[in-house]
């Protein structure tokens, strides 16, 4: 769950996801050879930015390296087909209500497309590897029955309410903490008690959770209430605010670093295309 201001406890939505890849990587950058990688490597391109055949094309070369600006093309090719990524993510939107919703006093109302759009556009900033993990769908409901709740999760539904298309929090992030939680539902047992364990939960006889660390070093205060939460919470801020999270708990960042690697960030290769009906 998202709120504008403060945070509230949300009930634990468990459950076990079965894992899907919903693309799968074009195989066509074989063909370059490894010291024009590396020449386009150094440059720091960004590959399916709209800008980066340009830039590629002019970049300085020498004896080793004439020849890649010819393989600029393939170099600024996105890994994935950024179409058939937003096709897919087209796919997540629903229009109906997600079944047994936890509050039967909020309604669905049916996207428009605008609406789509921005969502989608959000979406593609997020690491792929946040989105790709779970199969998800989006609701959007109206008025959440917590006036300035953005979004809410339960298993593997997303709904976003009116608050997420007014508040000055940017749409990507209340997407990135809201995938957070899908994610956390498709991880395996084993994976999530190995997040515990890193931020100090603590489990009773009965199996309740206890948060173990010093609440200080808490992104959100409501983490402090449930792992998932604890954990949604950390990777919003992994991904807008890192540095927050090193501050308030270096070793729980490094776990992230090193569980989620370091590309897990924003600024997906796909965030800049458009699909061709656009
Ligand atoms: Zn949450």
């Amino acid at each position: 769950m998202r709120v504008l201001e403060g945070r509230v406890a949300r009930k634990q939505f468990v459950r076990i996801m079965s894992i899907s890849i919903l693309l799968a990587a074009s195989t066509a950058f074989g063909a370059v050879e490894p010291e024009c990688k590396e020449w386009f490597g150094r440059s720091k391109l960004k590959k399916g930015d709209s800008k980066c055949f340009m830039a590629c094309s002019t970049l300085s070369v020498d004896l080793g390296t004439y020849f890649c600006t010819d393989r600029c093309d393939e170099l600024c090719r996105p890994q994935v087909d950024c179409y058939q990524y937003r096709s897919a993510l087209e796919k997540s939107f629903s229009d109906q209500a997600p079944d047994k919703w936890l509050e039967p006093s909020e309604k669905s109302r049916p996207w428009n497309s605008s609406e789509k759009k921005l969502v989608a556009a959000a979406i593609l900033k997020l690491p792929r590897s946040l989105v790709e993990k779970s199969i998800f769908k989006i609701h959007r409901m109206s008025v959440g029955k917590l006036k300035t709740n953005q979004a809410s999760t339960m298993n593997n539904s997303i709904a976003l309410y009116d608050a997420a298309f007014s508040s000055p929090v940017p749409l990507e992030r209340v997407l990135g903490h809201e995938l957070a939680h899908v994610f956390w539902n498709g991880m395996s047992v084993t994976d999530r008690k190995r997040y515990e364990i890193a931020a100090n939960w603590i489990r009773d006889i009965n199996g309740d959770p206890t948060f173990g660390r010093d609440p200080k070093t808490a992104t959100e205060i409501d983490g402090t209430l449930m792992p998932t939460e604890d954990f949604a919470n950390n990777v919003e801020y992994l991904l807008f605010d890192p540095l927050k999270l090193k501050k308030l708990t270096p070793s729980l960042f490094g776990w992230f670093r090193t569980t989620l690697g370091a590309k897990f960030e924003l600024g997906g290769e796909c965030a800049q295309s458009n699909l061709k009906s656009e």
